[in-house]
């Protein structure tokens, strides 16, 4: 038996997780979706990762970054490693690859912010 707290919703379900031969039982779920968590967690756990990223640009010295899409659990400290080796020295908007196919995962990192551009914008280099 394995207890986790689903993270699906902000309702933070305690699942009890339970593998009987070939079934995952899982119980605690208010709905489907926990079940499903609890599956994918135990074959192969995904997570998002959201950080900052330095860049050349002393009116905004980092700029939140985020990747395109989950990653496997085990791999979050590696991408961590990558993006706190990166400095950007272009104004990425919002949405622009910052890292792309990051450790070939398969994932972009991404600028979530346009700051760089606005910045740019109020000093009249745009
Ligand atoms: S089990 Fe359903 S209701 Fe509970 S946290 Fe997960 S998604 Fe939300």
């Amino acid at each position: 038996m394995r207890e986790m707290t689903c993270i699906v919703c902000p309702n933070s379900c305690t699942l009890k997780v339970e593998e009987q031969r070939e079934e995952i039982v899982v119980t605690g779920n208010k709905c489907k979706r926990g079940r499903e968590f609890a599956a994918a967690e135990l074959k192969h756990p995904m997570r998002t990762v959201c950080s900052t990223v330095r860049t050349v640009f002393p009116e905004a010295p980092v700029v939140p970054v985020r990747v395109s899409a989950e990653i496997p659990k085990n791999r979050i400290f590696d991408v961590m490693r990558e993006i706190n080796q990166t400095v950007l020295t272009v104004r990425a908007a919002g949405g622009d690859v910052v890292i792309r196919d990051v450790l070939g995962l398969g994932v972009d990192v991404i600028a979530t912010s346009s700051m760089l551009q606005s910045f740019a914008e109020l000093k009249g280099e745009k």
